[in-house]
């Protein structure tokens, strides 16, 4: 590969999704002490479109229309699921529900699941997923007195197969898995483990939020049952975003919500005595949803649409590459490894970089306006989104980390660890 300043250029030039960082605040600027934001999978930027989207709901909807606005408002949890399923997921109509958070969605649709397999005591997940779903998992084990099997999984390489298969008997409930992994983007193979999780009985709960928006999901070719994601990372649908989750329609009926709010009833405004829960995806609905917050969402999921999962997911692997050739060349004297897999084609669209310093590096690349998360134990996590990030941002960002490390500009730096990393 040649790594030089004109070859991430000519990338540049050459790529078709080039005209989409325009339509991000900030992402345009071309000077030499620009902000090379490589956390946007942590929080996707602003479309510039979501400021109008969100003053139009708030002075039109809200401002004129008042509680009139909620003939409108009622349809958007099931109208931009739709738009997620489509263009982002490749799922159905009526098979996504957008609202609340990954981690109540996720309490959800696990509870719904281990109800949907009586006589099943144990639920599967790694040992190395991100937190709130490993809590989660245990807090409805503990609930319902089952019992969790946390299985091991690399934390720089993902998940084995051989080592899920190993762990699944009739005993087991619903298995919950990660596509990408949090910290090394290591990529599940959804069709291979939804497959052999089937074909154990149990069901499979798949959390998308670091795969949706950069790596495609074919839910429906994977015959997927049920998955939740993030709206913030790569969706772009900004802080606090609502999540939104996934079942497969011939399961809907099968499923109950563990919460019975009247957002899930079968005729909420009939303010009936007792809970009927509606048909198809909106029985997984609880209360009132963020309806400012959901424009954001509509607004970053249609831009992913538009730009096609397919070339971002090309575009994601060229840019992570590139940024792996490079830490190979100029990070890897000074100490720093390789901690996602080696194959792009194993990988979502972040890289991340182990080094014993990893926290002062950290604070270090933040001062010289390059923005990673650091993720324990002693990583740098880099997630170059595909839709804003050009080639040379990422060039520019490894040449600023190179020189911390050269001119050891890390060591200055704290190493007790803030509260927000
Ligand atoms: C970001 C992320 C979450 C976040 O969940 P919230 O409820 O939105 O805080 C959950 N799971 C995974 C795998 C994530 O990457």
């Amino acid at each position: 590969m040649d790594l030089t300043r004109a070859a991430a250029e000519a990338l540049d030039d050459a790529d078709p999704l080039a005209g989409f960082r325009s339509r991000f605040a900030g992402a345009s600027d071309d000077g030499p002490d620009r902000l090379l934001y490589l956390d946007g999978n942590s929080l996707g930027r602003l479309p510039v479109a979501t400021s109008a989207a969100l003053a139009r709901v708030v002075e039109e909807q809200w401002g004129e229309g008042l509680v009139g606005s909620w003939a409108s408002w009622i349809g958007e949890a099931t109208r931009i699921g739709d738009v997620l399923a489509d263009g982002v997921l490749g799922a159905r109509p009526g098979e996504v529900l957008v609202g609340d958070s990954t981690s109540v969605n996720l309490y959800k649709l696990l509870m719904a699941g281990v109800d949907a397999r009586p006589g099943r005591d144990v639920l599967v997940c790694t040992a190395d997923d991100f937190p709130t779903d490993r809590y989660i998992v245990g807090g409805v084990a503990d609930s319902r007195g089952m019992t969790v099997r946390e299985i091991a999984a690399d934390i720089d390489e993902g998940l084995d197969p051989a080592v899920l298969a190993e762990a699944l008997d009739e005993r087991v409930a619903v298995v919950v898995l990660s596509h990408v992994a949090y910290r090394s983007g290591a990529l599940a193979d959804v069709v291979a483990i939804t497959r052999l999780v089937q074909a154990s009985g149990a069901l499979v709960l798949w959390d998308l939020s670091h795969s949706v928006g950069a790596v495609p999901v074919e839910l429906g070719a994977a015959g997927a049952d049920l998955a939740v994601g993030c709206t913030y990372k790569y969706l772009n649908g900004g802080p606090g975003a609502p999540a939104f989750l996934y079942v497969r329609r011939e399961l809907q009926d099968q499923l109950r919500s563990p919460i019975r709010g009247w957002f899930g009833h079968r005729d909420q405004f009939a303010m009936g005595p007792s809970y009927d829960p509606a048909a198809g995806i909106e029985r997984f609905g609880v209360g009132t949803p963020p309806v400012l917050a959901m424009a954001a969402v509509e607004v970053g999921a249609a831009l992913i649409a538009e730009a096609g999962v397919a070339r971002l997911a090309v575009k994601g692997r060229a840019v992570t590459d590139l940024m792996v050739a490079l830490a190979d060349e100029w990070l890897a004297p000074s100490g720093v490894a390789l901690a996602s897999p080696r194959q792009a084609g194993r990988r979502g669209s972040h890289v991340t970089f182990a080094h014993p310093a990893a926290w002062q590096l950290t604070q270090a690349l933040i001062d010289r306006r390059v923005v990673p998360d650091f993720r324990t134990p002693e990583r740098v996590r880099l997630g170059p989104a595909p839709l804003y990030t050009r080639f040379v941002d990422v060039w520019d960002a490894m040449d600023r980390f190179r020189t911390v490390l050269d001119e050891r500009a890390f060591e200055g730096y704290p190493a007790e660890r803030a509260r927000v990393t």
